[in-house]
């Protein structure tokens, strides 16, 4: 494994772009709980990790949590307040609203930050909501988190009544705007009306293969195969109770994105990680510092540098250029 691939990912590459579509650092930033910019924090990611991570693009969600109903709002507003605060104070890490910018702050050596909200409740049951949040710089929004929400049914709703009239018109609306319609979280008929109505390509931002770990949460291969075809994405994520039941780590995490090149081909493949957004850790991704991890791990098990740096960013940046613009 001695290539110049793997030295030079040691070091920036400029080739390598990594890039992790989801990540719950965003709460912890808000409540000041961190020192985002100096680390040793007790979370998984903050700026020295992502460096030493070789992390290109970090997307950073906004959860909103379903008991926040209405108030969601609210707390959409302070989590996208705290995210353009520390973004503008901190060097080395910038607001990222589309490709170019992801381009030109890569040039720079900066670190892209896409503005992601995880939960519908965040729109109040507004498009006028959702229009506000895009000009604020969201471009990714998660339909639901595990519940039923105005939008539709998440993945432990006992009954998945699918997409909802305001369901069908916030994914028509993204569209629109050239918003990314997240899949994650959603239950089996609410995300096949997303896969009806989405005139573009979609993205799974954390989940895993329902037929290597069955977990609710996961993907099976019907589904992997759906978001897959129109060009869509799924980044596989780093949750141990979704990587294995009995032996999670890296080894078996890659399993995963093997599983889902077989399914879904090598173009819709990329990683979510989920850092801070779960207790403990995955042995070989400890935190966002060990991403490097990825690529050698990836190289040993025979994927060529070209696939590497599409399953570990390519793909998704070209879901952003595609869709965001
Ligand atoms: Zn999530």
């Amino acid at each position: 494994m001695d290539s110049a691939f793997v030295r030079q990912s040691q070091v920036p590459n400029p080739r390598l772009r990594i890039v992790d579509g989801h990540c719950d650092t965003l709460q912890f930033i808000r409540r000041g709980t961190i020192e985002f910019r100096q680390g040793n924090n007790p979370t998984h990611l903050d700026l020295p990790r992502l460096k030493k991570g070789g992390v290109k693009v970090q997307f950073f969600a906004a959860f909103i949590h379903p008991d926040l109903g209405m108030k969601g709002v609210t707390r959409v507003l302070e989590l996208v307040d705290a995210f353009h605060a520390f973004t503008r104070s901190t060097d080395g890490i910038r607001a990222a609203y589309g490709y170019q910018d992801i381009l030109q702050f890569n040039e720079d050596g900066d670190i892209g930050a896409i503005l992601t909200v995880e939960g519908g409740e965040a729109l109040g049951e507004s498009l006028g909501v959702l229009r506000m949040l895009h000009r604020l710089g969201v471009r990714v929004l998660t339909l639901t988190w595990n519940v039923r929400n105005a939008l539709g049914d998440g993945v432990l709703e006992g009954e998945d009544r699918g997409l909802t009239g305001f369901g069908v018109e916030v994914v028509r609306e993204m569209n629109r705007l050239g918003m990314i319609v997240d899949v994650s979280h959603l239950g089996p008929f609410s995300l096949n009306g997303v896969l009806d109505v989405s005139e573009r390509p979609v993205l799974a931002s954390h989940s895993n293969c329902h037929a290597l770990c069955p977990h609710p949460r996961n993907l099976t291969d019907d589904q992997i195969t759906a978001i897959a075809a129109p060009g869509g994405v799924i980044g596989a994520t780093f949750v141990p109770t979704m990587v294995s039941r009995t032996d999670p780590s890296l080894e078996r995490l890659l399993e995963h994105v093997d599983h889902l090149v077989r399914v879904g081909g090598i173009d819709c493949v990329a990683i979510g990680s989920d850092f801070d957004g779960f207790n403990g850790f995955l042995p070989g991704l400890k935190d966002a510092g060990e991403m490097g991890n990825l690529t050698t791990g990836l190289l040993e098990r025979g994927y060529n540098e070209y696939q590497v740096e599409k399953v570990l960013g390519g793909n998704l940046l070209r879901l952003i250029k595609d869709v965001v613009g």
